[in-house]
C-alpha cells in the first residue's frame, strides 16, 4: 500500500489508528482503492472563535474540531471531547474507531469525534456554556438528527448536550432532541445512558471472565469519570471487589475493595476522590501495575505502552477509554497471555445506547430503564460471542478480530454504493 504524503492529521495517535487499520486490512486481503479512503476521513471541519472569560479583561482564541471520517453507512455519530489534547489528529482517530465501533456493532452510523482545546477544569459552569453555545453555533451547519449527532466524552456531560441541543434547536426555531444523544432525561434523555458505557464495559468483563474462568474479580479503574464511575458502581453491585480508583489527580487503594457507593459520595461533594478515608494513595502510573484480576483504564489514550506493558499484573485488560494501548504494548500483553477487549468493542454500550435515543427521539417514544438496559446487555454479549468466535476461528487476539468484522461490514457496504458520479 502505497503511503500518502503527511498531512495535517498526521499524529502519534492518527498513526496509531491508521496502523491498525493497515494490520486488518492487509489481513482481509481488503481492496486498495476502499483501504485508502478509510485512513483518511471524509470531511474535517476546524473552527477558532475568540472568547471572553469572566475574569479576564483580554479574548483568547479558541479551537474547535469536528472531524467525520465515514458518511457511508448513515449519519455521523461520536462524543464531543473538551481536553487540552484535543488535535485534528486526536479528533480523526478517535472518529476512525467510531466508525469500527458502530460497524461492529450494527449501528446505522458512520464514525465522527469533535471538541474543543480547552482544559474544562479552568472554566466556570456559566463559561463552558456560553463556549459551548459558541462552538455549536460554529458548527451548526455540519451536525444534524441526519447528519451528525454530537454525544459526551471526555470532559464534557449531559449539561453540554443540554446546551448544544438547546443551540441548535433556538436556531432552527424547534425543538430537534435528536441532534444530540447523552442528554438529560427531561429533555428526551434516554433512561440508561449516563451508566451504558460503563454497563457495556462490566458486560464484556463477565463474558472474558466467564471463559477465563475468574470469579469475583478484582477489579482496578483508571478514571473515575462518566465510564469508570459507572463500571465501578455495576462491578460492585455485581458482587466484583473494586480494590483501586483513580481521577486526574490520582488514585486510591483497598486490597479488600473499596465500598463504591461510599466513594461516589466523596467525589459528589469533593469533586474529586482525593482525601478518601481508610485507603492508601497510588499513582495514575501505579494503578496500572496492581495486583488484579481485571484493569478497566476509563481515562486517557496511550497509558499502556511498551515501558510498562511487562509491568501489568492483571489476567484481564477491558479497555473502556479509546485508545489505551499502543502497538508495541499489544504484542507484549499477546504474548504474555493477558486477554485485551479492545475499546471498539469494550466501550460500545454508549454509542449503542446513543443510537436507542436517538430512535427513541426521532419517535418520540419512550422506553423503561429495563428495557434499555437488557436491549443493550444482549447487544453486548451478541458482540463480544461474535469477535470472541472470530478470534477463536481466525487464530487472532481480540483486537484484530473486532477491527476485521467492522472494517470488512464497511468495506461491504462501499462496494455496494460504489463511487460518485
Ligand atoms: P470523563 O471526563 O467523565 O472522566 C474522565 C476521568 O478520567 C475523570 O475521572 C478524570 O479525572 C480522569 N482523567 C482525566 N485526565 C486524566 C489523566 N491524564 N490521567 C488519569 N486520569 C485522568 O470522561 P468519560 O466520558 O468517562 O470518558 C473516559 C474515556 O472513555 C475516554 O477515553 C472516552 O473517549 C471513553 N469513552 C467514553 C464514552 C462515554 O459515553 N462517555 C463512550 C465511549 C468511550
Amino acid at each position: 500500500m502505497q503511503q500518502a504524503r503527511p498531512i495535517e492529521w498526521d499524529t502519534p495517535m492518527y498513526r496509531l489508528a491508521v496502523a491498525q487499520l493497515d494490520r486488518a486490512a492487509e489481513a482481509i486481503h481488503l481492496d486498495e482503492n476502499i483501504w485508502s479512503r478509510l485512513r483518511t476521513p471524509q470531511r474535517a471541519y476546524v473552527v477558532s472563535f475568540p472568547f471572553w472569560r469572566d475574569e479576564f479583561d483580554h479574548l483568547e482564541t479558541v479551537f474547535g474540531y469536528r472531524v467525520q471520517h465515514l458518511l457511508t453507512m448513515g449519519p455521523t455519530k461520536g462524543g464531543i471531547r473538551y481536553d487540552l489534547g484535543v488535535d485534528l489528529g486526536e479528533m480523526t482517530a478517535l472518529s476512525m474507531w467510531m466508525s469500527w465501533k458502530c460497524a461492529l456493532m450494527k449501528l446505522p452510523f458512520g464514525g465522527a469525534k469533535g471538541g474543543l482545546r480547552i482544559n474544562p477544569r479552568d472554566f466556570a459552569p456559566r463559561e463552558l456554556q456560553r463556549i459551548t453555545r459558541r462552538f455549536t453555533s460554529e458548527i451548526i451547519d455540519v451536525i444534524g438528527p441526519d447528519r451528525d449527532i454530537p454525544a459526551p466524552d471526555l470532559g464534557t456531560s449531559e449539561l453540554v448536550m443540554a446546551w448544544m441541543m438547546d443551540t441548535y434547536s433556538q436556531q432552527k426555531g424547534h425543538a430537534v432532541p435528536g441532534v444530540v444523544t447523552g442528554k438529560p432525561v427531561e429533555i428526551g434523555g434516554s433512561l440508561g445512558r449516563r451508566e451504558a458505557t460503563g454497563r457495556g464495559v462490566i458486560t464484556c468483563m463477565l463474558e472474558a471472565c466467564r471463559h477465563l474462568e475468574i470469579d469475583r474479580a478484582r477489579v482496578a479503574i483508571q478514571g473515575f469519570g462518566n465510564v469508570g464511575a459507572a463500571a465501578a458502581a455495576i462491578a460492585h453491585e455485581l458482587g466484583c471487589r473494586v480494590v483501586a480508583v483513580s481521577d486526574f489527580g490520582g488514585g486510591i487503594h483497598c486490597d479488600a475493595g473499596l465500598d463504591i457507593p461510599s466513594v461516589i459520595a466523596h467525589v459528589k461533594e469533593n469533586d474529586k476522590l482525593e482525601g478518601f478515608p481508610g485507603a492508601d494513595s497510588v499513582t495514575n502510573a501505579e494503578i496500572l501495575e496492581l495486583p488484579c484480576d481485571v484493569l478497566i483504564p476509563a481515562a486517557v489514550e496511550n497509558q499502556i505502552s511498551g515501558d510498562n506493558a511487562d509491568r501489568l499484573r492483571c489476567r484481564l485488560l477491558v479497555e473502556a477509554a479509546n485508545g489505551p494501548t499502543d502497538l508495541e504494548a499489544d504484542a507484549i500483553l499477546i504474548e504474555r497471555g493477558v486477554h485485551v477487549v479492545p475499546d471498539i468493542l469494550a466501550n460500545a454500550g454508549g454509542v449503542t445506547v446513543s443510537y436507542f435515543e436517538w430512535i427513541q427521539s426521532s419517535q418520540q417514544l419512550f422506553w423503561t430503564e429495563e428495557e434499555v438496559n437488557g436491549r443493550l446487555i444482549t447487544l453486548m454479549q451478541q458482540a463480544y460471542r461474535q469477535v470472541h468466535e472470530a478470534s477463536e476461528a481466525r487464530s487472532l487476539d481480540m483486537r484484530s478480530a473486532a477491527l476485521q468484522i467492522g472494517i470488512e461490514r464497511i468495506a461491504a457496504a462501499k462496494r455496494t454504493r460504489g463511487v460518485f458520479p
